[in-house]
């Protein structure tokens, strides 16, 4: 038996796990800003990170206030029921607390809900570029996964109800959708959730639902059972450090959920964070005008250049460069410029560019044009 430096034998520990983790492959976050910084020797502050999708005017002064104001509490452990987070989120979305579930970012409320209802000889139905970790966390908790082929970067919601099987419990819906920017009409939604079994679950990932300009969604968690919403701070509430997100869906379901999070699941800081940034909402006026401005830019700036961009309503861009993506994505991180690459959805020639403030955009044309 080979030994390694630990003492374990080769790979022990890999095939000791559960089957549908072993072959699992981790999500690929953005670069770090320090990460490039310590590779490339650049110093952090030269450094412009369009990658992650994060909210580019920074954390609200009124959010920083109210966290420095929990700061004396932090060595007691947080209200493990989120109340005031909860009375906030239920006022404004006008939905009872039962309905509501809070997570470490809306990710955590995504593993919660697989580990819930799936598992082996179950399956889940998800698009073709979907967000990652609806694969992830299916495979995580040894279901099948049903990739249902993209119209036109988006999801095809006909095609993904006809995919479903007996063994279907989920189905993954993200509006609009993370890398392409796609999205679907309200009418669309409806139509589909009249056609789903009462006995599939659908997740709604409205984790960009603050940069589209459409209805609420929340009214339809009345009229459908199986309907579970997921949202986040992270995004237009400018939140991704602190990790919170929750779900609007059944009392039922948030009871199930509930029974299965650690205790503590969101921290003293990210409930405070979170209830201040609901009740700012100039912050959310102004990330959207940005966001705006932004995207105009950006749009024109490829235009100029000759590419393709795929029509997005969030706070990012996945363009076409035309070539091979990550050569370009590397020579781009060498001039401390970091973009995402989307290989891993089957997008070889696109990079993911998050929408950033003026200056950060400017530079980030400069280079990918000098790139190319
Ligand atoms: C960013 C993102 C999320 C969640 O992020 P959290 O920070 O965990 O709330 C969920 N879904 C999509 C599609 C996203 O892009």
């Amino acid at each position: 038996m080979s030994l390694t430096a630990t003492g374990a034998s080769t790979r022990q520990w890999v095939e000791a796990a559960k089957p549908g983790i072993r072959s699992l492959r981790p999500y690929q976050p953005g670069k770090p800003i320090e990460e490039l910084a310590r590779e490339q020797g650049l110093s952090v502050d030269t450094i412009v990170k369009l990658a992650s999708n994060e909210n580019p005017l920074g954390p609200a002064p009124s959010v920083l206030s109210a966290m420095r104001s929990a700061f004396a509490d932090l060595s007691r452990y947080p209200d493990a029921n989120g109340f005031a987070l909860k009375a906030a989120l239920s006022e404004k979305l006008g939905v009872e607390p039962a309905r509501i579930t809070l997570g470490n970012g809306s990710n955590d409320i995504l593993v919660l809900l697989a580990e819930a209802y799936l598992g082996p000889g179950l399956s889940a139905v998800y698009s073709e570029y979907a967000f990652f970790v609806y694969s992830l966390v299916t495979q995580a908790f040894d279901a099948q996964g049903i990739e249902v082929p993209s119209t036109r970067w988006g999801h095809d919601l006909t095609a993904m109800a006809a995919a479903l099987r007996p063994d279907t419990r989920m189905v993954f819906l993200a509006n609009p959708n993370n890398p392409t920017g796609t999205h679907f009409s309200q009418t669309e939604l409806v139509t589909f959730l009249e056609s789903v079994p009462e006995d599939v679950l659908v997740i709604l990932d409205e984790a960009y639902f603050e940069y589209m300009a459409v209805p609420e969604t929340m009214p339809l968690v009345d009229r459908f059972s199986n309907l579970v919403i997921t949202r986040t701070f992270s995004k237009a509430y400018g939140l991704a450090g602190c990790r919170v997100g929750y779900s609007v869906s059944h009392p039922d379901v948030a009871d199930i959920l509930n029974r299965i999070r650690q205790p503590f699941n969101v921290n003293n800081l990210g409930l405070v964070a979170a209830e201040a940034a609901l009740k700012d909402t100039d912050y959310l006026a102004r990330s959207r005008q940005i966001n705006q401005v932004g995207m105009a830019f950006l749009q024109s700036g490829f235009d100029a250049m000759g590419l393709m961009v795929i029509p997005s309503v969030c706070n990012f861009l996945c363009v076409d460069v035309g070539c091979d993506a990550l050569p370009v994505y590397e020579a781009m991180l060498a001039q401390g410029v970091i973009v995402r690459p989307v290989n891993t959805y089957g997008m070889p020639r696109h990079l993911r560019i998050s929408i950033g403030v003026q200056k950060e955009n400017e530079r980030c044309l400069e280079v990918l044009k000098a790139v190319l």
